[in-house]
């Protein structure tokens, strides 16, 4: 069941509850008022009654010493007609129970005489077919008798009020049940909009929709609930968005790697059959198995790059602080006796916060994607400089350059901008992919500046650490 009906059922029902019980409550009190009023002015009747009675009884002739049946008639009867239209019934009764005056129509037992005790009025309210009636009892002392006035007054007209008044009570609870459930409807799914549209924002996103969001209709808890959900919505999003992002990375990645490895190995392939089929003359015997050498080796070189990068992705950098002059040493030491290139190292001192091995491979990375994109001859600078964000190292060349486009580019595995000269030098891409990771490790990243035909200027920063 839907939660607005099921806020309307409970409404409803306690809607129900508090008019029933109300409105019985309110009818019973009005009827209980309008009774009491009656039985009062019963009583207050009965002993009006039983004053004129008394009165009269000291009228009648004195030669009776006891008031004869026939007076006692005389004096009811004509207290009957007296009070004519006052809707009153009257019945006198003496000690033993004789009836001496009944009006037409007083159909009450005679019960009540067992309960009246002299000077004492008693009362009972009784139902005679459809009319209900108080019946009053009083004992009247009349020239040394005692009789018994009895009165019934009629009080039908207050039940009957009472039954009218359930009645329309009835119809105005019915009335205000079906006014109410049509405004309960609008209240309740005004009140369970917020979680229909959480549910529809629910079902978008569980169909694949992950950039829905909940429209956010209130302020209060539901309206949080759905603030929060947009949250939790969005960082999903996010999260969805990385997740595919890296599935194409690697989809990417492995895409280019069996291209990478196709190109050597149908070489090879091919060498290797022309060896194993014919029978070349030494020269070509061993340029075929030169040919197989150097792809061999470049394959080799690219395998031990590609485990250099995943260990380096799952690895973490042991920081130390490394002064900056040894790691140009070890650069100088290794560049500086090639005479292919004009290697120019400046430097300022400082101590860098690094794993000194792995910086030492960007920068030998870096020197060599330098030397690779230079003539022989050209000048290479290497240059590292104290910022106000850290130190920052620089490899500046004067070659090819890289286009702009590419310079995004670059640093994926097995990106070249050109390929063939990049594979004709040994190249796989993988350099400045190594590079990216070994400086993720350090919080760092490569900054490329190029321009095609200028050379290139590439640098990465590395915090300083305390000497
Ligand atoms: P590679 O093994 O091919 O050098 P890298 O990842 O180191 O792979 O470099 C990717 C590509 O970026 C290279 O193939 C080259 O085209 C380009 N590149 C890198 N450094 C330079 C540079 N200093 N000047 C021009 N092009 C460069």
């Amino acid at each position: 069941m839907k939660f607005s009906t099921k806020l309307l059922l409970c409404t409803m029902m306690l809607m129900a509850a508090v008019l029933g019980l109300s409105g019985f409550y309110f009818v019973n009190y009005v009827f209980e008022s309008s009774l009491e009023r009656e039985i009062q002015q019963a009583l207050d009747e009965s002993s009006i009654l039983r004053f004129a009675f008394e009165t009269a009884a000291l009228n009648v002739p004195v030669k009776y010493d006891v008031l004869p049946d026939g007076s006692v008639f005389q004096i009811a009867s004509n207290m009957e007609t007296g009070s004519q239209g006052a809707g009153r019934l009257l019945r006198i009764t003496d000690e033993d129970g004789n009836v001496l005056y009944a009006s037409e129509g007083f159909e009450a037992d005679g019960r009540l005489l067992g309960q009246t005790e002299e000077g004492r009025k008693t009362y009972r309210v009784i139902e005679t077919g459809k009319d209900f009636f108080i019946h009053t009892s009083s004992t009247v002392n009349a020239l040394d008798r005692l009789l018994y006035l009895e009165t019934l007054k009629d009080v039908s007209e207050v039940f009957r009020e009472r039954g009218l008044g359930f009645s329309v009570y009835r119809q105005l609870t019915i009335l205000m049940l079906l006014l109410g459930t049509v405004i309960m409807h609008f209240i309740s799914s005004w009140l369970t909009r917020p979680v229909r549209l959480l549910t529809r924002a629910t079902k978008r996103m569980a169909a694949g929709d992950y950039s829905y969001r909940a429209r956010k209709v209130s302020r209060d808890e539901l309206g949080a609930l759905t603030g929060d959900f947009n949250r939790m919505a969005a960082a999903l999003e996010e999260n969805i968005e990385r997740l595919e992002e890296e599935i194409q990375a690697r989809e990417d990645f492995v895409g280019a790697f069996a291209h990478e490895l196709k190109t050597p190995l149908t070489s090879i392939i091919g060498y290797a059959d022309m060896l194993r089929s014919r029978k070349l003359d030494e020269e070509k015997s061993f340029l075929s198995a030169n040919y197989i050498y150097t792809e061999g080796k470049r394959l080799e070189a690219m395998s031990i790059r590609l485990l250099d990068i995943i260990v380096t992705r799952r690895g973490k950098a042991e920081l130390a602080a490394v002064p900056v002059k040894a790691l140009f040493g070890y650069l100088k030491d290794m560049f500086a006796v090639r005479e292919d290139m004009e290697y120019q190292f400046t430097y300022e001192e400082g101590t860098v916060q690094a794993e000194a091995g792995l910086i030492e491979t960007v920068l030998v990375n870096l020197l060599d994607n330098a030397c690779k994109a230079s003539e022989p001859g050209s000048r290479i600078e290497v240059e590292g400089r104290k910022t106000e964000e850290g130190y920052r190292f620089t490899v500046r060349d004067y070659g090819i350059g890289i286009p702009e486009k590419e310079q995004a580019r670059i640093t994926q595995a097995f990106y070249m901008v050109d390929k063939s000269r990049s594979r004709s030098r040994n190249g796989a891409g993988l350099g400045l992919a190594l590079c990216t990771e070994i400086l993720a490790l350090h919080a760092s990243r490569l900054e490329i500046e190029s321009a095609p035909g200028e050379g290139s200027r590439i640098g990465f920063l590395l915090p300083e650490a305390a000497e």
